[in-house]
């Protein structure tokens, strides 16, 4: 994703008019990576900063209700039309599972478009029912994407991620009736290459961008 700018303490600006909540890194004491693999943990460049764990810090110690009016007031004052989560840094820890997707729940009832990736499959699963609103995919390391689809079946239309650390790019796919769409989408360096496309279209990466030309995780 483009370099994130930070604007307040829950929201960062990603992009023309999205904005991204991103929390500490790792599985330190403010750490939310609770689903971090040995090859990302290997590979990840990310250093925490206070913005973060200010952002992490409010969600811990606010009901869902408060955060999500919150995170919409400080979208409508940036402009953005989309708020996407964890694309830049950390992810939803274990012990904020339920809220956080109660926040996206909250949030799907307005008119902000969301997406993002996570690695935390529980999340990801209870997001799994607002996929229509919500672009939501779950991190799944090449390495154990064979035995992922045995267990997949009920999660059909559901996007995953599938991280490429050579080249810093993500592999965006669906999953489909027997076991998912070939590769969809691409994402990640600057750039969205839609396989969906027969031209294979090469575009800069921009979510807001992706939401209105349903190209990307909004791919249909
Ligand atoms: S494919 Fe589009 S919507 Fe998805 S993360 Fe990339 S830029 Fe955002």
């Amino acid at each position: 994703m483009t370099e994130a700018q930070i604007l307040s303490p829950l929201v960062f600006q990603a992009g023309k008019s999205a904005a991204e909540v991103s929390f500490p890194a790792y599985d330190g004491p403010w750490g939310t990576c609770d689903f971090m693999t040995k090859e990302c943990r290997k590979n990840c460049i990310l250093k925490s900063n206070s913005m973060e764990r200010e952002a992490v810090q409010f969600f811990e110690e606010h009901d869902a209700r408060t955060v999500a009016r919150e995170l919409c007031a400080q979208l409508e004052e940036m402009g953005a039309d989309t708020l996407c989560w964890f694309i830049g840094s950390g992810d939803c820890p274990r012990r904020l599972t339920a809220k956080v997707a109660e926040i996206v729940s909250l949030i799907s009832e307005t008119a902000f478009n969301q997406n993002g990736f996570t690695r935390n499959k529980s999340f990801w699963t209870l997001c799994y029912p607002l996929r229509r609103k919500v672009r939501l995919a779950l991190t799944v390391e090449k390495s154990a994407l064979s035995k992922f689809l045995l267990t997949s079946e009920r999660h059909v239309g559901g996007l995953i991620a599938v991280p490429n650390y050579n080249n810093q790019t993500v592999s965006i796919r669906k999953i489909g009736k027997h076991a998912m769409a070939p590769r969809l989408v691409g994402c990640g360096g600057g750039w969205v290459d839609d396989f969906k496309m027969k031209s294979s279209s090469v575009t800069v990466e921009d979510c807001s961008l992706c939401a209105l030309a349903k190209r990307g995780c909004y791919a249909t």
